[in-house]
């Protein structure tokens, strides 16, 4: 199985990620703990070099999409073929949420890299972390070390939000919206509901 997290920056992803993978090892499963961008070491360097020079969105999504093919390659597919549950932080929907309603990138070109990339390779389920973008700013603010995405306004991740909400609109199957507006015990409960309701 090939679960991903996804939301705008500040949502609670990290907390819930370690949590799953303890519920599903728990249940016999080897998870594997993955993220992108990164994920290996190649995509790993590309992520520092797109964390931290600026450059146009076509630009980022090269390198996000160039690192996904090698995450792919050398860690998701050998994991999922070895019958391993994957546990990935953000993948292909960040991409059309961050380079496409984020920052303008035109849609059908980040189709047509997501169609070379990954060959047609999905999620099983995605858990879309929601929360508006004045609630994440404070939860930020409140926490890490901004990097340069960070300091982005409150409209941009609006718009990040709507590409996630479109994205998930055109597959519904796919995804699972979690309210992540609320404590981290309520949103552990709807997590835990989604894999009950899927017998995971
Ligand atoms: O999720 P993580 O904190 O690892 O992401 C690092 C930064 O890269 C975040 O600020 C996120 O907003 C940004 N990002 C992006 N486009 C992507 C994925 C992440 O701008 N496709």
């Amino acid at each position: 199985r090939f679960i991903t997290f996804e939301g705008i920056d500040g949502a609670g992803k990290s907390t819930h990620i370690a949590a799953l993978t303890e519920r599903l090892s728990a249940r016999g499963a080897v998870v594997v703990n993955t993220r992108e961008p990164g994920g290996t070491e190649l995509a790993e360097t590309l992520r520092g070099l797109f964390l931290h020079s600026g450059m146009d969105s076509l630009t980022e999504a090269l390198l996000v999409f160039a690192g996904r093919r090698d995450h792919l390659q050398r860690v998701i597919e050998p994991a999922l073929a070895a019958g391993q549950t994957v546990v990935c932080d953000r993948y292909t929907d960040a991409s059309f949420a961050y380079q496409g309603a984020g920052r303008g990138m035109d849609l059908a070109v980040l189709t047509t890299l997501e169609q070379w990339v990954q060959n047609g390779r999905q999620p099983d389920l995605t858990l879309w972390f929601d929360l508006p973008a004045e609630m994440a700013a404070a939860r930020r603010a409140a926490a890490r070390e901004a990097d340069r995405f960070e300091q982005q306004d409150l409209e941009f991740f609006e718009r990040v939000r709507a590409g996630y909400a479109a994205r998930a609109a055109g597959a519904p199957q796919r995804f699972a919206r979690i309210d992540a507006s609320v404590s981290v015990a309520e949103v552990a409960a709807q997590i835990s509901a989604v894999m009950e309701s899927r017998g995971w």
